[in-house]
């Protein structure tokens, strides 16, 4: 059976690494849908090689300007925009396959469209489900939707862990461990972080990323936000989740057992193999990822985190025992942050500041619906905002 695939957040990293597995594979999988925010002409040469019936931008100009290169090139791919046109392509029956490679918040609404209409989600945005957490996973039981992790250290979790099908199990399960590479300050002088500035933050060692996740690799956050995402993804409470520092990036991540086996999954540092075994599980296929070389790599190290240097993986930890929108609120926040600085308003070190700052403030109450999350994003992002228009020295850049 050929899927047919709703690619969302097609122009990013993620967008790129799951068009290349897709394009050795035409015999397996469609393209249905492509969606980007503003990279109009990106996706146009993605929509004439891969001639989705529908492409998808963020507004009414970008969509002008994509329809009428498409035409002049003769291409009938139905060019839309707007919130509601990517909810419509998440939940349309054109397609059985949706890749939710949307960035942040805007990513939630299609996502959550895409488990109510009982679609296969191979989930890279992660920040959907750090903010809806019980309500999302409620919607996949619900309506029948599976959902199958593409983030590198969920999608070796979910390769370790004993299953039926794509249900988890958790027969002599004892712990989670989530490698972390540490990003590029690892081993920077603490002191120094608040003069790093953008491009360093954007250089990480080993993965090449979008630019948000990749701020959230260098302070870490990306790793807290990664702990609540296994919590939720596969029913394990915090405690029980470890986070380890491997800075080669090889073994993605691990799960230890009762009789003291750990299971590792490795591999090359590229997000085209967990993306391949998303789309083709439980089959195989080729990723067109380089084989594993590990006489070359030589060595495998390992260390403890450093919750001082990294505070915003401490940070991401109390919302996740906080329960609630706390982890929603920690999320806007990091949001409106890297935001900020990577438009060079604030600092680096600011980050943390900010985040806290707004968790500290904020009414920690139940996430029922979607409305009590989104009410806490919006929160959340007003009080970031004010927290950092009313910062001084230290905080702001200049
Ligand atoms: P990216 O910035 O490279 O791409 C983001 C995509 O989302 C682009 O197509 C962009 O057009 C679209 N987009 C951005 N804002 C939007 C909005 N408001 N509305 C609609 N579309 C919007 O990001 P990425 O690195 O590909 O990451 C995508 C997601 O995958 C993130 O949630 C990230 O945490 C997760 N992820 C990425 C990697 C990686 O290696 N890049 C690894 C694991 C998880
Ligand atoms: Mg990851």
């Amino acid at each position: 059976m050929q899927r047919k695939i709703t690619l969302l957040g097609s122009t990013g990293s993620i967008g790129d690494s799951t068009l290349d597995v897709v394009a050795r594979h035409p015999e397996d999988f469609s393209v249905y849908a492509l969606t980007a925010h503003r990279n109009g002409g990106k996706l146009v040469g993605q929509c004439l090689q891969f001639m989705p019936e529908v492409a998808v931008v963020g507004d009414a100009q970008t969509a002008a300007q994509v329809e009428s290169a498409l035409r002049a090139a003769g291409s009938h791919t139905r060019v839309m925009h707007g919130k509601q046109a990517l909810v419509d392509v998440s939940q349309d029956g054109g397609c059985d396959t949706v890749v939710a490679a949307i960035v942040g918040a805007a990513g939630l609404a299609p996502t959550l469209a895409a488990a109510r209409a009982g679609k296969r989600i191979l989930l890279a945005n992660k920040e959907a489900l750090v903010m809806s957490g019980a309500i999302f996973l409620n919607a996949v039981r619900e309506h029948n939707a599976t959902l199958l992790p593409v983030d590198s250290e969920h999608n070796a979790i979910f390769q370790c862990l004993p299953r039926e099908g794509a249900t988890i199990t958790h027969g002599g399960v004892s712990k989670l461990i989530l490698t972390a590479s540490g990003g590029p300050f690892r081993t920077r002088e603490p002191r120094t972080l608040i003069d790093v500035t953008p491009e360093q933050a954007c250089k990480h060692p080993n993965w090449s990323m979008g630019r948000k996740i990749s701020v959230d690799s260098a302070t870490m956050m990306n790793k807290g936000l990664e702990v609540i995402e296994a919590h939720w993804l596969f029913g394990m409470p915090g405690e029980r989740i470890d986070v380890l520092i491997h800075p080669q990036s090889v073994i993605h991540s691990m799960v230890s057992y009762a009789d003291g086996s750990v299971l590792a999954q490795l591999g090359n540092p590229d997000m085209r193999t967990p993306i391949a075994h998303a789309l083709a599980f439980p089959a195989r296929v080729d990723s067109g990822v380089a084989p594993l070389d590990l006489a070359a790599i030589a060595t495998l190290s390992f260390e403890k985190p450093d919750y001082e240097r990294f505070p915003c993986l401490a940070l991401a930890m109390s919302a996740l025992a906080a329960g609630g929108v706390a982890s929603a609120a920690l999320n806007a926040a990091n949001e409106v942050a890297v935001e900020a600085f990577l438009a060079r308003r604030i600092r680096f070190t600011a980050i943390a500041q900010t985040v806290e700052a707004v968790l500290n403030e904020c009414q920690n109450h139940r996430a029922d619906s979607l409305e009590d999350v989104l009410d806490a994003d919006a929160a959340a992002r007003r009080a970031a905002q004010k927290f950092i228009d009313h910062a001084g020295a230290g905080i702001t850049v200049g």
